[in-house]
């Protein structure tokens, strides 16, 4: 459990992943904020479908049944607490220390952003609109951006930390009226097939959460105008009773340019995971005899919307 630590103490010494590493110390290490037991985690090894294995690296963690101290930069729940004061009440301190996460408001802001690309591009067409003034809607643009701010602090926050348990007993996601899972809204590398059939034909109204590798950035084109990102797609050696392998394929549309420009710069530098949420669109998509692409597909408008990390 917890944020995912590339330092440890050991005997008194800051030492980092690849010194543990490569000496196998894997015993007497210590959290180097505030002294709390932690263990060493080894990397592991993710196939891709194109066949390609990349080395998932290692990390510290905290030890079993331990905790770091409130005030330790590694306490999932201190993070929590820093993400909600900025949080303009979208993430809402209930009791007992958990929080409340109104997520039809990050839903209401995406829509917006998804009006605001539409408008822009009849504006591009229709050179008529250009001076026509902007309605009231688009004016609360401070709250929309701490809103997305506060959604994106919470990506960042879960792309370091293993799994959805930790988060889910600390936010809980709210929909109007509605409480939704964690694992129903965060959905890692290795949960693209859940996300798809948790889509496909449930007429799901908030946004979701994707992370996963970058395969390739595509480049505009004649027909369509924007930028996307591919991400890789999972090795899937088995098929189904049906005789059909399915294979997730996600593909997330970028609108805006200095978004575009930003993850190009990450990975250029080497950082090739995104985690990013949006509306998702799910298509089915039958290829020769025995394959069935699951075809998941995302849309961009903001900056905050996407977090470019390496593993
Ligand atoms: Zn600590």
């Amino acid at each position: 459990m917890g944020i995912k630590m590339p330092k440890a103490n050991y005997f008194n010494e800051e030492i980092t992943i690849e010194e543990a590493r490569n000496n196998g110390i894997t015993t007497n290490l210590f959290c180097v904020c505030c002294n709390a037991p932690i263990s060493y985690v080894g990397p592991f090894k993710r196939i891709y479908g194109d066949n390609k294995v990349s080395i998932v690296r290692d990390y510290f963690k905290l030890a079993n049944t331990y905790t770091h101290d409130e005030n330790c930069k590694y306490n999932t729940e201190g993070r929590v607490k820093i993400i909600a004061r900025d949080s303009d009440e979208i993430l809402k301190s209930i009791d007992n220390g958990k929080y409340n996460f109104r997520m039809n408001l990050i839903a209401t802001s995406l829509k917006k952003l998804r009006r605001e690309q539409v408008d822009n591009e009849s504006k591009n067409t229709l050179s008529d609109d250009v001076n026509k003034p902007k309605s009231k809607e688009y004016e609360s643009n401070g709250k929309l951006n701490s809103y997305l701010s506060t959604m994106n602090k919470i990506l960042i926050l879960r792309s370091e930390i293993e799994e959805n348990k930790e988060l889910s007993t600390l936010v809980q996601l709210e929909f109007g009226a509605e409480s939704i899972s964690w694992n129903r809204f965060y959905y890692s590398t290795d949960d693209h097939i859940k996300c798809f059939k948790y889509v496909n034909g449930n007429n799901i109204k908030h946004p979701v959460c994707i992370e996963g590798k970058i395969k390739v950035i595509k480049e505009p084109t004649e027909k369509f105008k924007y930028h996307s990102v591919v991400l890789t797609r999972p090795y899937i050696d088995k098929e189904d009773e049906d005789g059909f392998k399915r294979i997730p394929a996600v593909e997330v549309v970028v609108y805006n340019q200095s978004t575009v420009d930003y993850i190009k710069a990450e990975v250029e530098k080497g950082n090739d995971q995104i985690a990013f949420y949006s509306f998702i669109t799910v298509k089915e998509n039958i290829y020769g005899e025995n394959i069935k692409y699951l075809n998941i597909k995302g849309s961009i408008f903001h900056k905050k919307q996407v977090h470019v990390y390496s593993l």
